[in-house]
């Protein structure tokens, strides 16, 4: 490893205000200042980084950029030491793929706080199956599991179902012994949501724009990848005590809502960040699908590509045409 050695990267131009993205070479001395240097093998794709290679300024604010939110691989070089050269990592959510160059290159160059050491009996490939989407998903269980979600008190609802947040987390709540009810816009993959593990799966016009302030309770608790309007309308579904964890935003960031469903159903929503957390909430939620979380299906399902194949794999997301997930392998 040489200051000297190149690399491949998807990298994305600015040119005359729009956007596109491409293989480049580049250098080892073009990625960014870092404690850690990491040779990465996979990337997970992630609506972000769709966003990010559409020129979206929220989320990446100068080009050229070489986009990818999350990674994994092997530590080359190491200021502090930890993680030591040599070992696996991942790296997931703070800057990585917004300001700073991310997964879609062959190398990154992070601070040491920033990696998740991989889990035992783990590899790369396998961790970027879930991905940031995943850990996300796993993320949003765990907060409705805090605040004493159970089986028995009913269904739970997942919109977004066949995206990458929620496919995991219709997987990973059947896997708990959840009656999940899947809120899908895609007819066609009602049977891979059924195959994850959903009990039933209804079309995204259970959550349309109803005049009504308060709705009949239909979901014990529900985990909303959607945001907008539809988040509105889940709120007014949610039974007595329930909670939605919330974490995205493809049908919009507004939330136009009463206090209706929090003071006359104690209903409850919870934010979920994966990005800006600490290292340690990471840690936890990765060592879980790494052991009795393991979500078999997602992983045999999960998609492999090469950089060639980003930029449809890109556009997809932003047409709300994805399906479950997507994982770069750089080798391929
Ligand atoms: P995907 O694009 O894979 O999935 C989103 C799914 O939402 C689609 O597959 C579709 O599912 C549904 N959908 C798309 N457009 C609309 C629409 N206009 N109205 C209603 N439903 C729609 O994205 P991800 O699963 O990767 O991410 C989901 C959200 O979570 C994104 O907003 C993303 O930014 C956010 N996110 C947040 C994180 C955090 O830290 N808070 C981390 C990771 C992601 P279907 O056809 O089945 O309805």
């Amino acid at each position: 490893m040489t200051s000297d050695t190149q690399f491949k990267a998807w990298r994305v131009e600015e040119q005359d205000g729009s956007h596109k993205g491409a293989e480049q070479t580049l250098g080892l001395n073009d990625l960014p200042a870092g404690e850690v240097l990491i040779k990465v093998s996979h990337s997970s794709l992630n609506y972000k980084d769709a966003l990010s290679a559409s020129g979206n300024k929220g989320v990446t604010r100068s080009f050229p950029h070489t986009p990818g939110i999350d990674a994994a691989g092997e530590v080359v070089e190491s200021a502090t030491g930890t993680p030591a050269v040599g070992s696996q990592v991942i790296v997931t959510g703070y800057d990585l793929g917004m300001d700073t160059d991310g997964g879609f290159g062959e190398y990154i160059r992070v601070p040491s706080a920033w990696c998740v050491a991989m889990p035992a009996n783990w590899d790369a490939s396998t961790a970027m199956t879930y991905g940031t989407a995943g850990l996300t998903a796993g993320l949003c269980v765990q907060k409705l599991l805090t605040m004493g979600a159970r089986p028995e008190q009913g269904n739970v609802a997942v919109s977004g179902a066949s995206g990458a947040v929620g496919s995991v987390a219709v997987e990973l709540l059947a896997k708990l012994g959840f009656h999940v009810v899947a809120i899908s816009g895609k007819a066609d993959h009602a049977d891979a949501l059924k195959a994850l593990g959903a009990v039933e799966v209804v079309g995204r016009d259970t959550l349309a724009d109803e005049k009504k302030p308060m709705l009949k309770p239909a979901f014990a608790n529900a985990v909303d990848t959607v945001g907008g309007s539809p988040l509105a309308e889940l709120l007014k579904q949610i039974q007595p005590g329930g909670s939605v964890a919330c974490c995205g935003l493809v049908a919009g960031p507004q939330l136009q809502t009463t206090v209706l469903p929090f003071i006359l159903r104690g209903v409850n929503l919870l934010g979920v960040d994966s990005v800006e957390i600490p290292l340690v909430e990471k840690e936890a939620v990765w060592k879980k699908f790494s052991g009795d979380w393991k979500c078999s299906k997602a992983e045999a399902s999960a998609k492999q590509i090469g950089r060639a194949d980003l930029d449809g794999a890109l556009q997809a997301f932003l047409k709300g045409e994805s399906a479950g997930k997507i994982v770069l392998d750089h080798a391929i």
